[in-house]
């Protein structure tokens, strides 16, 4: 299995080693390693992007317990130095926090957040009634992210075994394997485009001012 150093760690660069690394049929080579500071897709999150060796790392997927790099080209097995990119990390880590924010703002009104997508030009959170719902609307929910992202509150990142959990300030914290930012202030501006109902669940759709 590959070794998830981003779970613990923020670090964009590290050396690690090249176990393997295999041609695949489209041209690209897939490269595993003993540990990886890459994100790979999923979890509602693009992967990270950036470099192993002199090879780019065009995309990261998984494979079970396994993390697979797939380059634009060959990379000999042993010590290799890692760089993630950091502006798509950075882009990333914010909008899957604000995730986090709305998810925790949409619970305070009675509902249930039960599943988030955090792609640039698409991000939603997408809840489900619960008890004692109030409504949300555009701007109550963005006035509400945006008293949170002004608070800057902190992240507390909790391990239990494998588990990790990732809550901000007060909040609770939730079972997360994504890349968030150190406090909800990184976030920056939020605007929430619009809310959507459909057969009893509702997205919330939000996108965030350009830095
Ligand atoms: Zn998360």
């Amino acid at each position: 299995m590959t070794q998830r150093l981003y779970l613990q760690r923020d670090e964009l660069d590290a050396q690690s080693t090249v176990i393997s690394c295999a041609p695949t049929d489209d041209g690209t080579y897939h490269v595993m390693l003993s540990a990886t500071l890459f994100h790979p897709q999923g979890g509602g999150q693009p992967s990270d992007v950036g470099t192993i060796g002199e090879a780019n790392v065009i995309r990261v997927t998984q494979d079970g317990e396994q993390v697979i790099h797939v380059c634009d080209r060959a990379v000999p097995v042993g010590e290799a130095h890692l760089q993630v990119l950091p502006a798509p990390r950075l882009l990333h880590a914010r909008l899957h926090s604000a995730g986090h924010l709305i998810g925790y703002i949409g619970e305070t009104l009675g509902w249930r957040a039960v599943k988030g997508h955090h792609w640039p030009g698409e991000a939603r959170v997408v809840f489900e009634g619960g008890e004692a719902l109030q409504p949300m609307t555009p701007d109550v929910i963005e006035r509400l992210v945006n008293e949170q992202v002004a608070g800057d509150l902190p992240r507390h990142t909790t391990l239990e075994g494998s588990l990790r959990k990732i809550g901000f300030g007060p909040q609770p914290a939730y079972p997360c394997g994504g890349t968030h930012v150190t406090s909800s202030g990184v976030v920056g501006k939020v605007t929430i485009s619009k809310v959507k109902e459909k057969k009893g669940q509702v997205s919330v759709h939000y996108a965030l001012a350009e830095q």
